[in-house]
């Protein structure tokens, strides 16, 4: 199969009148998709258009400034052009009403392999459509990428409002040895950084932490699932409050670009759980400091995906005057059942967690709970027979 990447044009100047749903297309001079891969393309179209709100620009795309951006699509006499509804062959003229009416194109073109070799980036971005078939994981790649399309992680603050200085510090290890790391954080973070505080709780949070120098994603070991980390999980990705506040500040001039429609995202974002509560150590820290702070300072606290003496519960109770220490054992379910499976400690292990991307990823070794599902709740396990 052919790699593809994806290639986005879009110009928002001087835009005015009232707020509508953004008009999104995909235009592609090499035919379809594979279809499921096609129709995971249209349903991400599809959650674009509810999702984001938009001013019409006075200025839309002209065919010569795609021309001239994308040389390729000079020889095409046709293209297939997929709406959120429709999915249809055009004359290359037919473009230019598209691009009137669309808010949003993009222009899908041919990767060279070779070039996926010299820039091991792009690899990043263009093996996974090749690679790895799960049908819900084309969906949240359309939508990741067609986010950084729209300027998330990509647009840097030109005014530099919002762009804060990285920071050293020292995460101490399992045998409590420190090493130095560095913290990075994003731009148009002033709407994410309220989001963030509430959800972490922690209300000294100073930054979104970014996956590295760059400055392109989350960082993966703060946000775990989160839409916008540099790696998806093949279960499914949430576009959490956090990212919304990120894409909606994500404009430089004196207007806002993006306006997100909250009715139809909170479903979503509320279903955000990783790190919730998990407090300023663990933003700072390494996660093993994590865990040692949380099980001193929240005996109930329960750490998970980390592993904690925290998932086995002590209850204390008298008989007479001697105490009696009764231990539960803490269990996970899955959303939509009632079947409870222990988390025992044999049920632990030690797992490289991707810190960022800097000096080839910052990598911390974490005590991760083994086979846990991505979504899960944790619950006290039921006592044994007779206990
Ligand atoms: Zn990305």
């Amino acid at each position: 199969m052919q790699a593809l990447l994806i290639y986005f044009l879009t110009y928002f100047l001087s835009a005015h009148g009232s707020l509508t749903p953004m008009k999104i297309a995909v235009v592609s001079g090499y035919g379809s998709l594979e279809p499921e891969m096609q129709s995971q393309l249209q349903n991400s179209l599809n959650w674009f258009q509810s999702a984001f709100l938009v001013h019409k620009s006075s200025h839309p795309v002209q065919i010569s400034d795609i021309y001239e951006r994308i040389p390729e699509y000079q020889k095409f006499s046709s293209v297939l052009v997929q709406t959120p509804l429709h999915r249809q062959n055009i004359r290359i003229k037919g473009l230019k009403s598209l691009l009137e009416i669309s808010d949003f194109t993009v222009f899908i073109v041919a990767q060279d392999p070779r070039r996926c070799a010299r820039e091991p980036d792009l690899l990043a971005e263009a093996l996974p459509i090749v690679l790895l078939p799960d049908t819900r994981f084309y969906y949240d790649l359309f939508r990741h990428e067609t986010l950084h399309g729209l300027g998330y992680g990509l647009i840097v603050d030109k005014t530099g409002l919002t762009d804060k200085p990285s920071e050293k510090m020292t995460w101490h290890g399992a045998n409590g040895v420190g090493h130095p790391e560095n913290r990075h954080f994003l731009d148009f973070d002033n709407f994410a950084l309220k989001a963030g505080k509430e959800h972490f709780g922690c209300s000294n949070m100073k930054g979104i932490p970014a996956d590295g120098e760059r400055k392109n994603h989350l960082n993966e070991y703060v946000f775990g699932n989160e839409l916008m980390t540099t790696h998806l999980e093949p279960s499914g990705n949430i576009f959490s409050w956090i990212s919304v506040g990120i894409i909606e500040r994500t404009y430089n001039g004196d207007q806002q670009w993006y306006h997100i429609n909250r009715t139809y995202i909170t479903p979503e974002a509320d279903q955000y759980s990783y790190g919730r509560n998990f407090g300023c150590v663990f933003l700072e820290k390494s996660c093993h400091e994590f865990i040692r702070f949380t099980e001193a300072t929240k005996p109930n606290f329960k750490t998970a995906p980390f592993c904690s003496r925290n998932h086995k519960n002590v209850n204390l109770r008298y008989f007479y005057y001697f105490p009696i220490f009764h231990e539960f054992q803490m269990c996970y379910k899955l959303p939509n059942s009632q079947k409870l499976y222990k988390i025992s400690d044999k049920g632990c292990e030690m797992r490289r967690v991707i810190g960022g991307t800097d000096n080839g990823g910052q990598q911390r070794e974490c005590p991760i709970i083994k086979h846990l599902p991505p979504m899960y709740e944790i619950v006290q396990c039921p006592p044994p027979p007779g206990g």
